[in-house]
């Protein structure tokens, strides 16, 4: 069985009838691109670059964020790299950077929004990614954004230093790409309205779930109200992907939550058309072998059949029956 999926390794992440989507890797630092390559990953999905600064006692420096991007981009040749712009507050805190204490720090000063008020450290951040994005097929992804007008916010920010560097005559990517992580429900109930914005989504299930379930992600004693496949999550999903194709363009949905590399959620996600599938690397193989053996056409009658069921064990039970079908 080992074997069998490392011989997926360079097969395509292709149904039987033709449709290709694309399976690429989490990663937290440039060490993690070896396991997403071993995988057969192609490309990377969602960058959590909050380590580089949560494993350095001082704020990390441009040169320093360069060459950690840099290094990933060049490891991944052309393939893509997603980017995400620094993910603090929540439950992840820099030593060196003091926050007001919070009453809900989950609802409160986390990523985008601490990167508007500490606007240096923001631009610090995104002139590092674009002087990297001259070495590789770079993207640039915001996370926890609650609406279009953060994008446009964030957008204008890394216009200035755009700007900054042409004035520096330093190269970078004229045209990467822009997207925007879509884990806080107003942004997936308004996907139509931000799409014209960006070039891509990636839906973050992990805080979709917290936040549209309203329970805390690491609280075990509400853990059972948890469901990343119950009807509510399924719609936003729906909702995000139609928005993204609708809006034309090659606009695309990805998924760089825990559900993406979940084999339960595989054949819903491929049915609703989800683009990208973004998981850690040892998840890979496994969701290569189930797209690889269903047609797309059969996935969007299983994803139907999930978006009119009433509960998520329900989901749960119709997906593995359809998934003892496939062996
Ligand atoms: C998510 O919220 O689903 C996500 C991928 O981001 P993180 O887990 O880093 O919050
Ligand atoms: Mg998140």
């Amino acid at each position: 069985f080992i074997k069998e999926l490392a011989e997926l390794k360079d097969l395509p992440a292709k149904t039987v009838d033709g449709h290709e989507v694309e399976l690429v890797g989490n990663i937290g630092t440039p060490k993690d691109i070896e396991g997403v390559l071993r995988n057969g990953g192609s490309g990377v999905g969602l960058y959590r670059t909050e380590f580089l600064y949560m494993d350095s006692d001082t704020m990390p420096d441009e040169e320093k964020q360069y060459k950690a991007y840099k290094e990933v981009l060049e490891g991944m040749g052309d393939h893509p790299v997603i980017i995400r712009t620094l993910d603090i507050g929540g439950d992840k805190n820099l030593p060196y950077l003091k926050l007001d204490e919070e009453m809900n720090p989950f609802l409160g000063l986390r990523a985008v929004r601490l990167c508007f008020v500490e606007k240096e450290l923001f631009k610090t951040q995104l002139r590092a990614i674009l002087r990297a994005s001259a070495f590789g097929n770079a993207h640039i992804m915001f996370p926890m954004i609650s609406n279009v007008e953060e994008v446009k916010q964030a957008k204008a920010i890394l216009e200035e230093c755009k700007e900054e560097l042409r004035k520096e005559n330093i190269s970078f990517d004229e045209n990467i790409k822009v997207g925007i992580m879509v884990e806080i429900p107003s942004a997936a109930v308004t996907a139509d309205i931000i799409a014209p914005e960006v070039d891509f989504f990636s839906i973050g299930t992990n805080d979709l779930c917290q936040y549209t379930l309203a329970v805390d992600r690491m609280n075990e004693t509400v853990s059972y109200l948890y469901q990343p496949l119950s009807p509510a999550i399924l719609r936003l999903v729906k909702m995000v992907i139609d928005a993204s194709h609708n809006a034309g363009g090659g606009k695309f949905t990805g998924m760089c939550g825990e559900l993406a590399g979940d084999p339960h959620a595989a054949l819903i996600l491929l049915g609703l058309g989800l683009d990208e599938f973004s998981m850690s690397a040892s998840s890979v193989p496994q969701i290569k072998k189930i797209i690889r053996s269903v047609n797309k056409k059969d996935a969007e009658i299983i994803a139907e059949k999930a978006l009119k069921l009433s509960t998520e064990a329900e989901v749960k039970a119709m997906v593995d029956d359809e998934l003892t079908k496939l062996d």
